[in-house]
């Protein structure tokens, strides 16, 4: 009898891949997915618990959703580093909680939900899998009807940033062979991806503990080799681990869209050394030297945090400065957020409330002009887009992704999608683009695909 599961997720890319994964899963049981949370068999929630606030988020979720049990019977589960980090804790403050499953645990999911199913047990499985089987392809049983997909290469970090709960609740890192990486690509492509997104919390440590020996840069080449795929992009790289390998594989290989996240995390030296992220703002500054040298239309995003206990007015304008001095096409800007169990949240510096907010508005002011001005450089190019379908503005508008991962929204049909369409930029906003198809006058920029295609 076919069943209705409603998952709701917090958090990363990471997240919404794992989500992803586990709806394919639970297709071979028999559970399909429901948007109408009113109508599920089976609710989970999918957690994050990078900060504080996500993690509250996921305590109010479960709130909403006892009702359901009591109404319905439907069984609830928590995933995700939430239920990583808290395990049985979990079961016991929330006493309608059938299940906890932590973020190694996924591919047990359809047998712990049938032994909630013929037993009425509560279970929790949090335990961490050294052989890296939760890794394995998980693929759907029928086309998505995407022309984007995530494909993980690897899991866990070992940087241990003093600031981050990664490593304690994705454990160390694990990369997937390059076999089962490549056969994934070319499945997806079978059923209409064309473009794919690498995901990794430090791909940069691609290939280690694998018995090939393969670097990232060396995946990435296998991977732009593979017939039908038309782009590829990947997340996250660490700043420190960024090799010329790496930044000449921009000039190198054709599929690699222009677009680099590189999360900065702080200007201050003094900072960056407490963080133990490995680098300094000059080292920082020197690797995007290099990718704009070798890659002068690369568009560059990053991930900062301000109000790191110690952080002073000082160490706060050194990072205003960075982001001046690279003038990045979009910032993910977060207040430090106190994890237990990390280094920096036993600090006796920590900043007041007050002054993370300040900080955080005054650099999000900056960022928001710096994004518009970097939007409108793009204006009377041309740019090649992947259409990815209806734009939610209007029905006579489709949507899709520049090569810099930028939104461009333009008139046309649904027949263009999953194409690659030549657009003339013509209006630049705060968070898109809007395109016409080629036929324009264009004033083209160094930033032209005309003009870089010589
Ligand atoms: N692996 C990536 C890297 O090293 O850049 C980052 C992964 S983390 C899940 C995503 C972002 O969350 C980080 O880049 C950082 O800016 C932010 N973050 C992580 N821990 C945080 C904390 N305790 N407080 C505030 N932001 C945090
Ligand atoms: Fe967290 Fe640092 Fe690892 Fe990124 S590199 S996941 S910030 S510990």
């Amino acid at each position: 009898m076919e069943k209705r599961v409603y998952i709701e997720t917090y958090g990363c890319q990471m997240n919404e891949h794992d989500t992803e994964r586990i709806l394919r899963l639970l297709e071979g049981s028999h559970y399909f997915e429901t948007k109408n949370v009113q109508e599920a068999d089976f609710i989970l929630v999918n957690t994050c618990s990078v900060r504080e606030k996500p993690e509250h988020k996921v305590y109010s979720a479960l709130g909403r959703f006892k009702c359901l049990k009591e109404k319905r019977g439907a069984v609830i589960g928590v995933a995700g580093c939430v239920a990583q980090q808290e395990g049985n804790r979990l079961l016991d403050r929330i006493p309608y909680l059938d299940m906890v499953v932590g973020t190694h645990a996924i591919p047990m999911l359809p047998q712990l939900l049938q032994k909630i199913e013929v037993s009425g047990e509560r279970v929790c499985e949090t335990g961490f899998d050294s052989e890296g089987n939760y890794l394995k392809t998980i693929l759907p049983q029928e086309p998505m009807g995407k022309v984007r997909s995530y494909v993980t290469i690897m899991q866990g970090c070992d940087h241990f940033c003093s600031f981050c709960i990664v490593p304690y609740v994705r454990g160390r890192e694990q990369s997937r062979p390059r076999q089962d990486i490549t056969e994934e690509v070319e499945r997806l492509i079978e059923m209409g991806v064309k473009e794919v997104c690498l995901l990794g919390q430090n791909v940069n440590g691609y290939g280690k503990g694998l018995k090939e020996e393969i670097s990232f840069p060396g995946l990435l080449y296998r991977i732009n080799e593979i017939e039908g795929l038309d782009r590829i992009r990947f997340t996250t790289s660490h700043p420190k681990d960024l090799s010329e390998e790496l930044i000449q594989a921009y000039s190198n290989l054709s599929k690699l869209c222009e677009h680099i996240h590189l999360p900065f995390q702080s200007g201050s030296d003094k900072i960056l050394k407490a963080m133990h992220r490995g680098y300094t703002k000059e080292s920082y500054l020197e690797k995007i030297d290099r990718l704009k040298k070798v890659c002068p239309s690369i568009s560059i995003t990053a991930d900062v945090i301000v109000g790191f206990p110690g952080e002073e007015e000082k160490d706060f304008e050194e990072t205003l400065d960075l982001i001046q001095k690279v003038r990045f096409d979009d910032l993910f800007s977060f207040k430090y957020s106190p994890r237990k169990g990390t280094r920096a949240a036993q600090s006796t510096e920590q900043v007041e409330e007050k002054v993370k907010q300040d900080r955080l508005s005054v650099l999000q002011e900056i960022q928001k002009e710096i994004t518009l001005q970097k939007n409108q450089e793009w204006e009377g190019c041309v740019e090649e887009v992947l259409v990815e379908g209806r734009s939610r503005q209007s029905d006579q508008e489709v949507t899709g992704r520049a090569r810099s991962n930028k939104i461009v929204n333009f008139e046309g049909d649904l027949s263009l999608v999953g194409k690659l369409v030549p657009l003339g930029i013509t209006k630049a906003y705060p968070h898109s683009l809007r395109g016409g198809i080629v036929g324009y006058e264009f004033a083209c920029s160094s930033k032209c695909l005309l003009c870089r295609s010589g």
